[in-house]
């Protein structure tokens, strides 16, 4: 076996591999339609290095034309292939040069069987070469000179090559795909490989045919190519996928939260009525004590004995007066008033409120207002409620004093009121239940557990909501948003 026959049975057994692979891939996906060509180009390339190979070994003009003949057969189909997948690739929406070249080179094989062979290769026209190379390479190839029909097969290939390279470079230029430039070189390997070739076959001078090396050169600049196309589109899937997932999550928290949001205003709407109707029911008896317990109070002087007592009843009725006013905020029992206000007004003048309890407890006060706020159509007696109610339990929540910080902010949405405190901090399981009604961690007689369900509530009536932040030991901050 001829030396040369080494490289091209290598070559031969890539490019069946590759053909295979690219084929079965076709199979099982075909919408990627690329592939088809692909992997018939690969094969046919593999046909091509054993028929060369052929050539290599040939001791004589007989069996030399045999091999020459399959040669220059399949190099026509080679071309059908290498023009489809290229149309294919490069997105061409017109295929008319595929078919074209299908139907000529199918004319030429046929030719080539039909018509007397002084028209394709023919004993009677030996051009047998002997390629001398120093002393490293000796090889003689058995051929003839070609006739007409694969004169006209190897002219057309010429202007079909020059095609599809005018066709790749307008595909880079358009895609910008640097990766494709790799096939680009590989067809301008191609190109000189063929040119080397066809001045030999003319015995323009005496070199080895090398257009075999070529093909191999362009199919795995392809085969390149498309890997990194299936590299690309795998990336993206995983992305996709990723993305996906975390959109899930993210759906899947924010209905936890719609379920949680549900399931509070239910309970509240619940207790609300409940709350609402004991509430007016006790507020005309309690006025009724309170109202005789300070007539008597002020009949009776100071020293009486009965004066603690009544003091005492005094006190406690002033305390369920104050819970029954909470509990009929709570439940609607007051009238919303809307008007066009500064959102950073109501807020200081509830500071007001606050401040000298704040004072007494060691606590400051510090308020960071943004200046730019639109004026807001909002229940100022409601708005201010909320922020005593935070403020209260914020003072609460640092017995040992601290710092409370109010900040107003604006994005295209929403206004946003915060109110954090260096307090105590809320435990995970604590900041489940915190806008429950009646929850309270206070002591019995100072809380109510109403404080924070008013917020809401009253967020809510505003079209808003409030959230909590907040690390035990740390301090919380409670967020109310109110849509512009
Ligand atoms: P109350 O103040 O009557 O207990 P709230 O509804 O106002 O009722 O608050 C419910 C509970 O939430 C409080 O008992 C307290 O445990 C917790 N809480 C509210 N605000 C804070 C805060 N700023 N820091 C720590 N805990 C808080
Ligand atoms: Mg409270």
């Amino acid at each position: 076996m001829h030396n040369l026959s080494v490289p091209l049975i290598v070559m031969a057994s890539i490019n069946f591999y590759v053909g295979l692979y690219y084929f079965f891939l076709y199979i099982r996906r075909p919408q990627v339609r690329e592939h088809l060509p692909f992997s018939l180009l690969c094969l046919s390339a593999g046909f091509y290095n054993i028929f060369s190979a052929g050539l290599y070994n040939s001791l004589s003009i007989e069996q030399g034309i045999i091999w020459q003949r399959l040669q220059l057969n399949i190099v026509g189909i080679i071309s059908v292939f290498f023009v489809w997948f290229i149309s294919v690739f490069t997105e061409q929406k017109n295929n008319r040069i595929v078919k074209i070249s299908a139907v000529w080179y199918l004319l030429i094989l046929i030719a080539s069987f039909i018509l007397k062979p002084e028209f394709t290769i023919s004993v009677l026209k030996p051009a047998i070469k002997h390629v001398h190379f120093f002393d490293i390479l000796e090889i003689t190839y058995y051929e003839t000179e070609i006739g007409l029909v694969y004169l006209l097969e190897t002219v057309s290939m010429a202007i079909l090559y020059v095609y599809l390279l005018v066709v790749s470079v307008r595909y880079y230029l358009r895609s910008k795909s640097h990766i494709f430039l790799t096939v680009i070189i590989g067809i301008f390997a191609f190109f000189f490989g063929v040119a080397n070739d066809i001045l030999v076959g003319l015995q323009f001078y005496s070199f080895i045919y090398v257009s075999e090396y070529a093909y191999f050169a362009i199919i795995m600049s392809m085969a390149y190519v498309l890997l990194n196309k299936f590299v690309n589109v795998q990336t993206a899937f995983e992305d996709l996928n990723s993305k996906l997932e975390h959109k899930v999550q993210e759906r899947t928290k924010e209905n936890e939260n719609l379920h949680d949001k549900l399931h509070q205003s239910e309970k509240m709407a619940a207790v609300g009525q409940l709350a609402g109707g004991v509430a007016h029911e006790i507020n005309n008896p309690m006025t009724i004590i309170l109202g005789y317990a300070q007539i008597v109070l002020k009949k009776i002087k100071p020293d009486d004995q009965m004066s603690k007592p009544l003091l005492a009843i005094e006190k406690e009725a002033i305390r369920c007066k104050k819970l029954i006013d909470n509990l009929l905020t709570f439940s609607r029992a007051s009238k919303m008033v809307k008007q066009s206000v500064s959102v950073n007004k109501a807020i200081k003048e509830a500071i007001i409120l606050v401040e000298t309890q704040a004072k007494v407890k060691n606590v400051e006060i510090a308020a960071n207002y943004e200046e730019n706020l639109p004026d807001m159509m909002i229940d100022v007696n409601q708005i201010q409620q909320i922020m005593i109610n935070l403020c209260n339990n914020a003072i609460d929540a640092m017995p040992q004093g601290g710092a409370i910080k109010i900040n107003t902010a604006q994005d295209e949405k929403f206004i946003k009121i915060t109110v954090a405190d260096t307090g105590t901090g809320i435990s995970d399981e604590n900041k489940k239940k915190l806008f429950e009604p009646f929850f309270t961690t206070k002591e019995v007689g100072k809380g109510t557990g109403l404080g924070l369900s008013i917020c809401y509530e009253l967020a809510n009536k505003h079209g808003g909501d409030i959230a909590v932040e907040s690390e035990v030991g740390k301090g919380t901050t409670f967020t109310v948003r109110l849509p512009k």
